[in-house]
């Protein structure tokens, strides 16, 4: 069957009646992701809502005011996906979320166009095709593309649309001879006995079962993205069409603007900024890493000329780092004190290091407070606990535990 929106891609309503709605469990899959779901598949005489096929994705749209969430193809039937169930024999009238469909046929006749060029001008065929939420791609059937070839098809690619040529819909019966100068690639598995050719003017001639735009200026123009490693021998090379060149654009300029505001400079020199900003920030650790190691130093020092000498050490500081609870640690453990450190996780202020270390008598009075009161996450290992600190909100409360333990301690 050769369903409405195949016939027309361009109607946007139509009226048609249901035929039959069945429960179902089959899940929905958008864009690759799986959710499941729970409804009804709703089959009607005919649809202007496209199943997934051809690697174009499923529409989205209504039958009255009942969404459809998918429609899939099986056999030659179009099932659609509604959470409510619809009665047989009723007239329905069929809306089209136009601007997910026609984005669709954009991207889906962008890679027809695309496909054609880089094949027959620079010796690259395509094995497959994947239309995402964001971005698409062609795999390449190449372990590489060059730099210079990706200028030259995004160009003619670009002529092309400009040049304005016809997209048009060729049916013939699965005998036709007409059959054997077509490609083979998009052609849906299950394959029907009325068989659509799309063809971009004397430049393509493809099997397909998608709905595609009706002239090549519909495309606007297309943008090559770059290209990843595909499958084993593959390269995948991604393309925008369209209204996600335009999209994608609005949004690079709003991120380009807001780091205008941060870096206080022109685009041009954001790069040259940013690293700047790394390099400077790098050398201000290392800076901070002497300025504490030194000051851990000089903790030490104080403790052990103190007179007479404190019982206890308790150290909450923001700003160290392991090494410097390291450092006093290392600096103290022959002075027979009981010791507890306190620092923060650098990007989770709530969260921080905890080290308690001394004689055990103070440790197994102390130890399993200070845990509790700072949600710490270890154990006690050679009397000492080194661990994570899950809440640092009861720090003052364990300065204070401590305090109040030693002043009744002698
Ligand atoms: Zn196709």
């Amino acid at each position: 069957m050769v369903f409405k929106c195949q016939e027309d891609s361009f109607l946007k309503e139509f009226t048609s009646k249901v035929v039959k709605c069945e429960e179902t469990k089959e899940p929905i899959v958008e864009y690759g992701k799986v959710s499941t779901f729970q409804g009804y598949q709703v089959t009607l005489e005919n649809t202007i809502l496209f199943p997934a096929g051809g690697g174009q994705p499923h529409d989205i749209g209504w039958l009255n005011n009942t969404e459809v969430l998918q429609v899939l193809r099986k056999g030659d039937e179009a099932l659609h996906f509604t959470r409510e169930p619809l009665d047989v024999g009723t007239e329905v009238a069929q809306q089209i979320d136009w601007a997910r469909r026609f984005d669709h046929m954009q991207q889906h006749s962008g890679q027809h166009l695309l496909s054609a060029i880089i094949e027959k001008e620079h010796n690259l065929p395509t094995t497959s095709w994947w239309l995402g939420a964001e971005e698409s791609y062609i795999e390449l059937d190449s372990t590489s593309i060059k730099g210079d070839s990706i200028k030259l098809v995004e160009e003619r690619c670009n002529e092309l649309i400009r040049m304005a040529i016809p997209v048009t819909v060729k049916f013939c019966k699965a005998n036709d001879p007409d059959l054997d100068e077509a490609h083979t690639r998009g052609l849906p598995k299950d394959c029907m006995d009325t068989i659509r050719i799309i063809r971009i003017g004397e430049i393509d001639e493809n099997m397909c079962c998608g709905t595609h735009v009706t002239n090549l200026s519909q495309l606007q123009t297309i943008k090559l993205i770059g290209v990843e490693p595909g499958k084993k021998g593959k390269t995948n090379l991604k393309f925008l069409v369209g209204n996600r060149v335009t999209g994608t654009l609005r949004r690079m300029l709003q991120r380009e603007k807001a780091l205008v505001a941060l870096l206080k400079n022109e685009p041009s020199k954001h790069e040259e900024l940013v690293s700047k900003l790394q390099k400077n920030l790098k050398t201000a650790n290392k800076n901070l890493q002497n300025v504490l190691l030194e000051l851990a130093e000089h903790a030490i020092n104080k403790v052990k000329s103190a007179s007479p000498k404190p019982k206890y050490v308790f150290i909450y500081k923001k700003e160290a780092t392991p090494e410097f609870n390291r450092a006093i640690c290392k600096g103290l453990e022959n002075e027979g004190l009981f010791m507890c450190l306190v620092s923060e996780e650098p990007d989770k202020p709530k969260e921080g290091q905890i080290i308690i270390q001394g004689p055990e008598i103070h440790c197994n009075a102390l130890g399993q407070q200070i845990t509790e009161l700072l949600k710490g996450k270890g154990a006690f290992q050679n009397g000492k606990f080194q661990g994570k600190a899950g809440d640092l909100g009861g720090v003052n409360k364990c300065k204070k535990l401590i305090e109040d333990y030693f002043s009744n301690t002698q």
